[in-house]
């Protein structure tokens, strides 16, 4: 049998009446993503939809996700069906139009349990970010701090395989979705909740919801830290990010080719203007290293990040060199911290992690 298409879903669907009000829920814009998957080895197809509602909606918040759950049973047949409701306060309910004229603007706050959150940023895509933000993840945990991890690249999740992450995800008892626990790190990525491949539909504010959902609807625990993994850029994902997340703190992830680039200038700037302490420039693929003999080519010219870095008046954390090693390893779903954690690159990240707590305040 064909897999339903996702206009046979959001039809199905369209048949979600709000409670108390004459709109449904496709029309109020409320379906925020709808993933098909092809079961694996011959197991039964999976639809996950993801629903923005408001919290004012108390028990309407339920009677929705009941019925979306009916509705999109019968009309597919499929009975592995999920549905994840994020809370957002924009979205449309009897109970949110008569207060929201009372209700200020809240500043965004850090999600429970958490202590600080610092994002790593780049300007471009392919420097390393990913690699270096669960390195430097697994490098605040050897140091005995309680850490979590949250993929933001919603254009290309890496941390799933970066640490070979399961694919699906659950739900505790409270509704709250449960991160993945890996190498002693709490993970949530925006690949878990939505395949790679799988056909989406992404609208502005899904980006913003996703976000919301796993930052504030996970059962976080105690964490002293979490590493943002941002999407590369100043563009406006990263900068709706970085507007909405309250930040400690910011680590700019650069090549030695980009650091002369305006493009990490940019990115400065973006952080500075959000008034988001810059807590290092990283140097990541600076010399190249021989897997032979271990000696290092500069082939870009190696040793100006540090003069930029202070130039734009950002601390240098250090530099990680272009390694086989590296790639491979986490490549492989065994990034260098945790499988060598006494070799000479786990050290690096070390000694960065070192620095980043106390900029952090986490001593
Ligand atoms: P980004 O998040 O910036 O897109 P990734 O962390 O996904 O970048 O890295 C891109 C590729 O470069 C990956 O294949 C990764 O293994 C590799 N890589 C990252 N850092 C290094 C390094 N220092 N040496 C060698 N390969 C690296």
């Amino acid at each position: 049998m064909p897999l339903p298409s996702q206009n046979d879903i959001l039809r199905a669907l369209g048949g979600v009446v709000i409670p108390d009000t004459n709109d449904n829920i496709v029309q109020a814009g409320m379906v925020s993503a709808i993933s098909v998957r092809d079961g694996e080895g011959g197991s039964e197809p999976q639809i996950q939809l993801v629903i923005e509602v408001d919290p004012a909606m108390g028990e309407g918040i339920e009677v929705i996700r009941q019925n979306a759950l009916a509705q999109v049973k019968s009309a597919t047949g499929i009975g592995n069906v999920s549905v994840i409701m994020t809370a957002h306060k924009g979205a449309p309910s009897a109970a949110s139009s008569k207060k929201a004229a009372a209700q200020p603007a809240n500043p965004p706050e850090l999600p429970q349990g958490v202590k600080t959150i610092i994002a790593v940023a780049s300007a471009k895509g392919g420097v390393g970010k990913s690699t270096t933000a669960v390195n430097l993840a697994l490098a605040l945990y050897a140091s005995g701090l309680s850490v979590g991890i949250v993929d933001a690249d919603v254009h290309g999740p890496s941390i799933p395989r970066l640490m070979g992450l399961r694919e699906s995800m659950e739900q505790n008892e409270a509704g709250l979705l449960i991160p993945h626990e890996s190498m002693g790190i709490a993970a949530m990525s925006i690949g878990l909740l939505v395949p790679e491949e799988a056909p989406v539909i992404w609208r502005g504010p899904m980006i913003h919801s996703a976000l919301k959902q796993m930052l504030h609807q996970v059962d976080w625990g105690q964490r002293d830290v979490l590493v943002l993994d941002m999407p590369p850029g100043t563009g406006d994902v990263p900068l709706s990010i970085a507007q909405h997340v309250p930040l400690t703190g910011a680590v700019i992830v650069s090549t030695p080719q980009d650091l002369a680039l305006q493009d990490v200038r940019k990115g400065v700037a973006m952080f500075e203007k959000l008034s988001v302490p810059l807590m290092g420039m990283i140097e990541n693929m600076s010399a190249f290293e021989c897997p032979h003999c271990h000696g290092m080519t500069p082939i870009f010219g190696h040793g100006g990040a540090r003069a930029d870095a202070e130039r734009m008046g950002i601390p240098f954390l250090g530099h990680i060199p272009l390694a086989m090693a590296l790639r491979e390893s986490s490549d492989a779903g065994a990034p260098v911290v945790h499988a060598d954690p006494e070799g000479s690159y786990a050290q690096l990240y070390k000694a960065m992690a070192t620095t980043l707590r106390g900029k952090m305040g986490l001593i």
